[in-house]
């Protein structure tokens, strides 16, 4: 028996009628608790490029990290194959799940990958090479692409920057039923837990965060700073459906760890999440159907970028520039169609630096301070009240206000994607992987 640690990596397991990777990963903590597995770090929940047209909800893969001398990962292998055989929903094509299992220093080439995976697209033809190249055990159905998400997994050791997130589980028959969380109780906890936990509530503190609405397992999930903090934040929680159990994962969630490439116009690619350094082109409109477009600049290239409804008053603050402005913005990319060309899915905005906004009037009268009229085209100008006549008289140019301020610019937090810094962790990093883990992380 080995007593190298194992790294599992595992991703799309579930479908969009029941199912999903966290939830697996649950299951899978309790089969290997049972077979008392030494757990070296929590269930790690990486979420990869937000961009990825595959996905089912969140791009989130999991990798699950310990040692263990009573059991084989080839027997770890096929029991999870089994597993996933009783949970997969076979009439949903586009579950691919893929496990994949490496024991001992993970290979330099799979952190790389799991770089990549974060804001490009890899062909899982690239997975399988790296599983081949390294002999990994591994197992896929379908078209395999689950291999990705595990592989990337698996690379990502959180060693910088991480998040926790606590994610109670409903039962997998109650899965079309409302979930009935309650909002108030929600609300308590996040103010009881200050800034141990995040992205719990909306910025105006209305609307609850931690409730999904789609028929998953997941009854709730809360965010925050230390695996303590949100399991204590969870005591606080109350709702209607029963909890089956729970599962504290170490994640990235909230790291921006996906936006840290800035490329060129030119050398953009569909899919790609990257932050682009541009000057406003055309000024931004507001289009039918509730979406902003505009056009930047990086004085060799010139991209259409877009602010969808989902973004909410986010849109409105894009509204705000202007042609010249300098700004960064922090992007996925939107592939061209028939409708369109390539197209930057703007998610952040940077402004650098606000074009000045002229204001040309007509001068004031010299007698009695009032604005003056046009005496014709070259013969200056007029006033009205006491007929003086300026015919030397130019118009005068003032610099008006920009209703927009040099600095980061966010959707609220109800339209950011998992991976996004929000406001509430810009002065808050952890660091490292765990030493001990805390007593009780997960139900059983
Ligand atoms: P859930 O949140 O329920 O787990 P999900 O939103 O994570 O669902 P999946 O069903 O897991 O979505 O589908 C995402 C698929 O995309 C997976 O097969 C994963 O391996 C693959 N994938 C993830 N990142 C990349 C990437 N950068 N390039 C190519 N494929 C990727």
């Amino acid at each position: 028996m080995s007593e190298e640690e194992i790294h599992l990596g595992l991703d799309d397991i579930d479908s969009p009628s029941g199912g999903c990777t966290t939830h697996f990963a649950s299951l899978l903590v309790e089969y290997l608790s049972k077979h008392s597995v030494n757990w070296n770090d929590y269930p790690n929940l990486i979420r990869l490029n937000p961009g990825i047209p595959f996905r089912t909800r969140g791009n989130g893969a999991v990798s699950l990290r310990f040692t263990t001398d009573t059991i084989e990962p080839d027997e770890i292998l096929h029991q999870i194959e089994l597993m996933i055989n009783d949970y997969v929903d076979r009439l949903y094509p586009n579950t691919n799940p893929g496990v994949v299992i490496v024991t001992g220093k993970i290979p330099e080439a799979i952190s790389r990958f799991s770089k990549k995976a974060l804001w490009r697209t890899i062909p899982i033809a690239l997975a399988k090479r790296i599983i081949d190249e390294h002999n990994l055990v591994h197992y896929s159905s379908g078209n395999g692409r689950g291999l990705i998400g595990g592989l990337a997994s698996i690379g990502n050791q959180l060693l910088r920057d991480h998040t926790y997130e606590y994610i109670a589980y409903r039962s997998m028959d109650q899965c079309g039923d409302t979930r009935g969380v309650d909002a108030l109780s929600v609300k308590q906890m996040d103010e009881k837990m200050g800034d141990s936990v995040f992205s719990n509530v909306d910025d105006k503190k209305y609307r609850i965060l931690i409730e999904p609405h789609g028929p998953d397992p997941v009854l709730y999930g809360i965010r925050g700073e230390t695996a303590k903090s949100v399991i204590r934040a969870a005591s606080y929680i109350k709702s209607e459906q029963k909890v089956e159990r729970w599962t504290v994962f170490r994640t990235n969630q909230g790291t921006g760890e996906h936006l840290v490439h800035t490329m060129s116009i030119g050398d953009l690619r569909p899919y790609m999440a990257a932050i682009v350094h541009g000057f406003v082109e055309t000024p931004p409109r507001m289009m039918e159907g509730g979406y902003v477009i505009f056009k930047i600049t990086d004085r060799k290239s010139v991209i259409d970028c877009a602010a969808y409804e989902p973004t909410r008053s986010f849109r409105e603050t894009v509204m705000k520039l202007r042609r010249n402005d300098e700004i960064r913005l922090h992007v996925n990319v939107r592939p061209r169609s028939k409708t369109h060309g390539l197209t930057l899915n703007v998610e952040g905005l940077e402004v650098l630096k606000l074009s000045p906004l002229i204001q040309s009037l007509n001068p004031l009268c010299p007698h009695c301070l009032r604005r003056m009229k046009s005496a014709g085209r070259g013969k200056g100008y007029k006033c009205d009240k006491c007929g003086f006549r300026g015919a030397t008289m130019n118009k005068i140019e003032t610099h008006k206000e920009r209703p927009i301020e040099i600095g980061l610019y966010l959707p609220p937090l109800s339209a950011q994607r998992h991976l996004t810094r929000p406001f509430a962790r810009n002065e808050h990093r952890n660091s490292g992987r765990p030493k001990h883990l805390i007593e009780k992380w997960h139900s059983l």
